[in-house]
Order: structure tokens, then sequence, then C-alpha cells
């Protein structure tokens, strides 16, 4: 193994951790209440091995009632009647709440998924953005018309909610993850249920208390506690939801599909990737270096944007790949709760042994750990922590190239074509994002077109805009989130024929 004198960063806290944990119940039909079976589910903190939250447990009567209180919901147009302006200027609330209460669930998210504090917050910000600019769409539901079908008719489509939506989400971006879905499933006019990841359900709890402080219709959302299995099964399965938004594994979103092929209900993935950044000898190699490191070391590698695979070419390939290993041992890993910490905690210990794992079987496989590679524990013997990993050596068909390893290990490749640049980009399961850096436009250009991937970043990575659609290719995915498209697919199209004047009789014989 490469490294065994990782220093973790412990500076002052930006918050002490709680004496007691969040307390958090299930929100259905505008009230609060505990599982039907009284069962509850702690959490623990994964970087201090505090319990931080307490939560209820649902069983599958819990997710049905929330199922049925936003089918009551949305039938009696409580919310779908409203005018876009009313659904808006409630989701401004919710952004100003959140706004008000953004240290609080900062903290509460490191808490529960281990991740930097600074992160967090710019996540919570992002998430208030995200409601302010889906407030924007509330007010913007539009469709088309034709009027070029003769003097006789006049043709309308017309964008109406699709109904009931079952929003699934997970553990690694709790918070801005519901922000992508849910205020645009209100402006389109739908009514939710929302199961967030049962490793952090309590900034999701948070919400909906802002929620329900803004005085939201009863059952317009309806938040139920608990796991995959029974309480996203039964969001996934039941014949009143018409939608499921879910984010998540590839593997848990084709259970999602199958769920939801008994009753042919829409269902929109956001799902994981392998995403590369490919470097060519003629970009910014100082910049490159930089968003190799942020792509793959955000959210301790956590993410399903993270940059796991480095595609360098090889005439720089040495050269580059030592200077990202000398920038990764700089990167600040440590307490999440340090504001200096760029990098947290590992999300849970199995979760920590599966990364482990893809490192040593890629070395196994003949790979060379040149950083890294070791799951570390805090001084004081708290908290979970893994390396910062740099693999050189890597060949397309490792596993470590392939599946996402989803934690802090960068696999190095080599290129010597554009072609075979984007052959290996290509060469994968997932299409989710894809990343180029080169001062050529035409190299620049013709990867953006020919990578099969959702997002292409040209000389930079992973900024994201609420106005610039987000989903991918393959298997990371079905649908797009934000943008006009976000709120789209969260609509169903009608078409409205108008026709005036007299009506030419069907049954007479035409000449
Ligand atoms: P999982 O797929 O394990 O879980 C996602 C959610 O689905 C959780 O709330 C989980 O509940 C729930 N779930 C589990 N089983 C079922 C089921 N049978 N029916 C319905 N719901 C179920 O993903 P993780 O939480 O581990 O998150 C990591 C994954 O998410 C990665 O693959 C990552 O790439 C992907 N992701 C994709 C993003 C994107 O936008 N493309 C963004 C962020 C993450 P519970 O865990 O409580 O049991």
């Amino acid at each position: 193994m490469a490294s065994t004198d990782w220093k973790l960063t412990f500076g002052a806290r930006a918050a002490d951790l709680p004496s007691t944990p969040y307390v958090g119940r299930h929100f259905i039909d505008g009230k609060w209440r505990d599982s039907g079976d009284s069962q509850t589910m702690a959490r623990r903190s994964p970087a201090h091995d505090a319990l931080v939250g307490q939560y209820a447990k649902g069983t599958a009567d819990d997710a049905r009632d929330a199922v049925v209180a936003a089918r009551q919901a949305f039938d009696d147009g409580r919310w779908s009647r409203l005018s876009g302006k009313q659904r808006h200027d409630y989701l401004c609330q919710v952004a100003e709440r959140i706004e008000r209460d953004h240290e609080t669930i900062a903290v509460q998210e490191v808490l529960e998924s281990g991740k930097p504090i600074t992160q967090a917050r710019a996540e919570v910000s992002g998430a208030a953005a995200l409601w302010r600019y889906a407030a924007t769409l509330a007010w913007n539901v539009r469709g088309d018309s034709y009027n070029a079908l003769g003097d006789d008719m006049l043709g309308l489509v017309m964008r109406e909610p699709i109904g009931v939506v079952s929003i699934i989400t997970p553990w690694n971006f709790p918070f801005i993850i519901a922000a992508q879905k849910l205020p645009f499933a209100l402006a389109a006019g739908c009514t939710v249920a929302l199961k967030p990841s049962e490793l952090t359900s309590g900034t999701t709890v948070m919400l909906a208390g802002l929620l329900d402080e803004v005085g939201l219709p009863d059952g317009v959302v309806n938040v139920v506690l608990g796991e995959g299995d029974p309480v996203g099964a039964v969001l996934t399965h039941s014949d009143d939801v018409d939608m499921v938004s879910f984010t998540g594994s590839t593997q848990v979103g084709k259970e999602a599909v199958a769920a939801s092929a008994g009753t042919l209900k829409k269902v929109s993935l956001e799902l994981g990737g392998k995403n590369p950044q490919v470097i060519f000898p003629d970009a910014d190699l100082e910049a490159a270096a930089d968003a190799v490191v942020f792509g793959v070391y955000f959210n301790g590698g956590q993410c399903c944007n993270s940059s796991s695979r480095l595609l360098v070419h090889r005439d720089i390939a040495e050269e580059f790949t030592q200077r990202v290993v000398e920038l990764s041992r700089q990167v600040p890993f440590g307490d999440p709760l340090d504001s200096q910490a760029r990098v947290g905690a590992i999300i849970s210990e199995a979760h920590e042994r599966k990364i482990q794992g893809y490192v040593e079987q890629a070395v196994t496989q003949g790979a060379t750990l040149r950083l890294g590679g070791r799951a570390l524990q805090a001084p004081n013997g708290e908290g979970r922590y893994f390396e910062p990993t740099v693999v050189s050596g890597v060949s397309p068909d490792m596993e470590i190239a392939r599946d996402e390893v989803f934690g802090p290990v960068l696999s190095a490749l080599t290129f010597d074509t554009l072609d075979e640049a984007i052959s290996i980009t290509n060469d994968c399961l997932y299409g989710l994002s894809a990343g180029i850096w080169s001062r050529s436009i035409d190299n620049c250009l013709a990867y953006a077109r020919r990578a099969r991937a959702g997002t292409v970043w040209v000389n930079t990575w992973m900024d994201g805009y609420p106005e610039l659609p987000f989903g991918g290719f393959k298997q990371s995915g079905l649908g797009r989130e934000l943008g006009h498209f976000g709120l789209d697919e969260f609509t169903e199209q009608k078409t409205v024929q108008l026709h005036m004047g007299a009506r030419t009789n069907w049954w007479v014989p035409q000449a």
C-alpha cells in the first residue's frame, strides 16, 4: 500500500456535537406522526460516531397513507387549481425560510452525511436558489397553439400537472437533490410523497417543517421516513402514484422501473456515473490538475458526477499524474465540522470496505497505487475516512475503471488520439457527465459532440446552474432535471381542438 502517514485536519468546529439527537417524524396530510408500529431508526454521524438523529421508521401503511393524502390533495385541486402566482408565492416563502435556517440545515447535513461544512453551506444556498428558480417556472407553465389548421379549427397544446409524484432521494446530497425535484413538481401543480434515504433523513424533515410553517395546503407534500423496503417499494408500486422521480444507484433505479411497470407510471431517474476528464497536452495543465482533484475528492468521491476516470494523453501522462498526486497530498481531509476541511467522512463502514476492495483488486490486476489506498480512522478512534487515492496504469477493462467506486479514488488511464479518448469515454455503462481540457476548439467541440454523456464540461468541471438541464445517457438515467425541462418532466401534454362554425356532416356522401 502506498501511503502510511496521512494526517487528518481537526481544527475548531463550526458547531458543537448535539447533546441530544434531532428527532424527526413523518409529515403526512399536514400532520406530524410516529410510525404505525412506533418503530424508530437512529443515525450516528459518520465523522464522530455521535447520535445525531432519531427518526420514525415507516411501515408500508405509513407509506400508503402518504400516497393517499397526496392523491386526495391532487384530485380535489387544492394545489393544482391554484394560479401560478399563488404557487410561486408559496415556493418563494420556502426559499426565504431555507435562507433563514441556512446554518441549522447545513450543520445537520454535515452530521448525517459527513460532508464538509463549507460544502454543506453552499448546497443549502444552492437549494434555496433552486426553490426560487422553480418559483418563477410556476408562473410560466405554458403550452402551444396552432392557429393555421383552417378557419374552423384552433389547436391548443396544454401542459397539466402529471399528478401524484413519488420522490425518492439518496444519502449523498439529500437537501439539494430534494430541491432539484420537489419545487419543480410543485411548480407544475403536482402533489408529492417524498422519501429521503434512511441514512440522511434530518434535513428533509427540516424542509417539511418549513412547508408546514408556510401553510402549504395539507397533503400537498407528504414526507415518509424509512427504508427502501417497505417505504420506497410502496412509493414505486402504488396505483395512486402517477410518476416516480428517483435519484440513487443504477441497481435500485432498475428496481424502481420494474416496480412501476405494473401501472405504467412515468419514471424519471438520476443514477450513477463513471465520468472521465480527458486531458490534452495543450491544456492549461495547472487548472486541469485542480479540476481533476476537485472532481474526484468532492464529497469524498461519493458523488454521481465524480470524475473518477482520468484520461490523460500519453505524452504528458507521467508528468500530469505526478502533478495530481502532489496536489492530492495537499487537499485537507478531516473533521467535516472544521471549516478548513475540503473532504469529510465516508458514509458507512460497509461502503468503506467496498472502496478498499476496488483499490486492492486493481493492484492485484496490475495497476500501480501512487497515493493512498487505505481507510483511516481519526486519532480519537471516531469517524471513518479514506485516504485520497491515485491509481495509475489502469486499463479500461478493470473494474476500477468501469464501476462506480463512489470514494476518493482516481483511476488514471492513457490515450494517444482524440478518437481513442472518445472510445474509452463511451465504452461504459454510464453516460452522466464528461469533461475535456484542451486549447484546441476542434478537440473540444468534437469531444463535446461525440461523448455519450448528459453533460460535457469544456475546460471546467462540475459547474451547475438552475437553468441548465441535468441528467444522464445510457444507464445514468432517464429524463432531465432543472431548467424548463425540469418543469416539463412533471407535466402531461393535453391537446385541445376547438371547432368553430357549422359542422360538415360525416354521413353525407362526398362527391
Ligand atoms: P440507493 O439506490 O441505494 O438508494 C436511493 C434511495 O432509494 C434511498 O432513499 C433508498 O432507501 C431507496 N431505495 C432502496 N431500495 C428501494 C426500493 N426497492 N424501492 C424504492 N426505493 C428504494 O442509492 P444511495 O442512497 O446509496 O445513493 C448513491 C447512489 O446515488 C449512487 O449510485 C449515485 O451515483 C447516485 N446518485 C445519482 C445522482 C444523479 O443525479 N445522477 C446524484 C446523487 C446520487 P434507503 O437507503 O433508505 O433504504
